[in-house]
């Protein structure tokens, strides 16, 4: 595999699929909700998903629950601090059942959710919005002209395609179309990313017994499982309960190359072999939760993500790069477009995973400059690889704030194509005025 031959590919018309007001490229959390808030605001939207079924790391690869829609403001409260299109996801799932009350763990907190009906809610709220989706479609390449982007390139069964949108987001999560289109990126810190996980569901699990262990009580089971000879590569994790009876959810592997380091998981090759070694590792945590974790005696994997999970990859340059002091710093920037609380939890090397908190009831805001891609006039980016420091990335990339960050992108770029004007010239205060009449948080209610 990569021989360093080249061969030409001969140059080829291909037909034009879409000319959509937005294309958003990536139905995770930020691309789900940049395409519903596109499409609300009137622009003729176009949703374009590699898998085939909207929701991205949601559904693909199964979380534990929906992190960073609340603060912690001490041992007992939580306030919000994610409104708008993410409340509500939350009512559409309580509808059918398929979602539980947040979940705290000390200070880490996450709503519970059914992975499976959530599949099915996002088409119908993608529905509702009036987005139109193209699933198992990539998008693979960009012409330019100048600052903007003409076409993006896709692939599918059908063959190869363009799409030619006014706006693009790119919410693949890996800047896929930014780094195509030429755009800056870093990748992670010095080339160094937080590790990804494999995702697995055990079933037979005495839910009562497992589900009253502290995140501490886990890894001293674990830590004991690895003085005993298991060479668990993480014993840091929670055990996440499902709203379906029986079923724990489990955040503990933590693929890596034979040296010990993350793989870059922007590489295909390096991408495969975390899928093997991801399950590889499945199967290693069953048996070491069997053994020693009480609840897990019975326990048996039902379920492994579609793909291995990935925290991080590229991390799009924007005209704004929120960075790690301003997150520490709780800054609070006037041209906010979301907010955040969930803390610094970087997933580095080692048998732990590292959180820092934010004091109790803090926060900080992320300004639409970290969307508005350096370079380019038509494209913005949502979600995990926004325009961030390695260290702010650690913080702002689970469900709720890549929520809250699309349905700004998508709000923002529906108002520029309506002004006439591009999204590094709108005029904030309109987009802010618009996300808050939406019910988006950008000053959480007990600050
Ligand atoms: C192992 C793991 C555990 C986590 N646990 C939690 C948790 O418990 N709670 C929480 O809130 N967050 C958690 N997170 C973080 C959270 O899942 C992600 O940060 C969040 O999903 C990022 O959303 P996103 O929309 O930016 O990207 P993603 O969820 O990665 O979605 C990107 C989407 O783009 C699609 N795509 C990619 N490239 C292309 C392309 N070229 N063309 C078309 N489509 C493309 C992908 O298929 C995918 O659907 C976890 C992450 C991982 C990896």
């Amino acid at each position: 595999m990569n021989t360093r031959r080249t061969i030409h590919e001969p140059a080829r018309e291909v037909p034009v699929l879409a000319e959509p007001d937005v294309l958003v490229v990536g139905a995770g959390p930020a691309g789900l909700a940049a395409a519903c808030a596109a499409a609300r605001a009137g622009a003729a939207t176009l949703l374009v998903e590699s898998y085939g079924s909207l929701g991205g790391t949601l559904t693909l690869v199964t979380l534990g629950g929906l992190c960073g829609i609340h603060a912690v403001l001490d041992d007992e409260r939580l306030g919000r601090v994610v409104g708008g299109l993410g409340l509500e996801l939350e009512d559409r799932l309580a509808k059918v059942d398929a979602i539980l009350p947040p979940r705290r763990h000390g200070r880490i907190v996450g709503v519970p959710y059914d992975s499976v009906r959530l599949k099915i809610v996002l088409d119908e709220m993608a529905a509702a919005h009036g987005v139109e989706v193209l699933l198992h479609t990539s998008a693979v390449a960009v012409s330019t002209e100048g600052r903007r982007i003409a076409a993006v390139f896709v692939e599918n069964k059908g063959g190869r395609g363009a799409i030619v949108p006014r706006i693009v987001v790119d919410a693949s999560g890996d800047g896929d179309v930014a780094a195509r289109a030429g755009a800056a990126y870093e990748l992670g810190l010095a080339g160094e990313t937080q590790y990804g996980s494999a995702m697995f569901r055990l079933t037979g699990v005495d839910t009562a017994r497992a589900g009253a262990l502290s995140r501490a009580q886990i890894r001293a089971c674990l830590e004991r499982a690895v003085a005993e000879g298991m060479p668990l590569p993480r014993t840091a994790t929670g055990v996440h309960l499902n709203p379906i009876d029986g079923i724990a959810h489990l955040n503990v592997t933590k693929p890596g190359r034979p040296d010990g380091s993350p793989f870059d998981l922007s590489d295909p090759l390096q991408l495969g072999d975390a899928e093997r070694e991801g399950r590889r590792q499945v199967h290693l945590y069953e048996e070491a939760f069997r053994r020693h974790v009480p609840g897990f005696e019975r326990a048996r994997v039902v379920d492994i993500g579609a793909r291995v999970g990935v925290r991080e990859t590229r991390l799009v340059r924007g005209d704004r790069v929120l960075t790690e002091s301003q997150v520490r710093a709780c800054e609070k920037p006037a041209d906010r477009i979301a907010c955040s609380a969930w803390p610094l939890e970087n997933h580095g090397r080692g048998r732990t995973t590292n959180w820092e908190f934010l004091p109790d009831g803090q926060w900080y805001g992320i300004p639409w400059g970290c969307l508005v891609v350096e370079g380019l006039d038509n494209l913005l980016v949502a979600g995990r690889n926004l325009s961030a420091e390695h260290g702010a990335q650690a913080s702002v990339r689970v469900a709720g704030p890549c929520m809250a960050l699309g349905e700004a992108a998508g709000t923002g770029a529906a108002m520029s194509l309506a002004a006439g004007g591009e999204p590094r010239a709108l005029d904030l205060g309109a987009l802010q005025s618009r996300l808050r009449a939406e019910g988006a948080i950008l000053d959480p209610a007990w600050a």
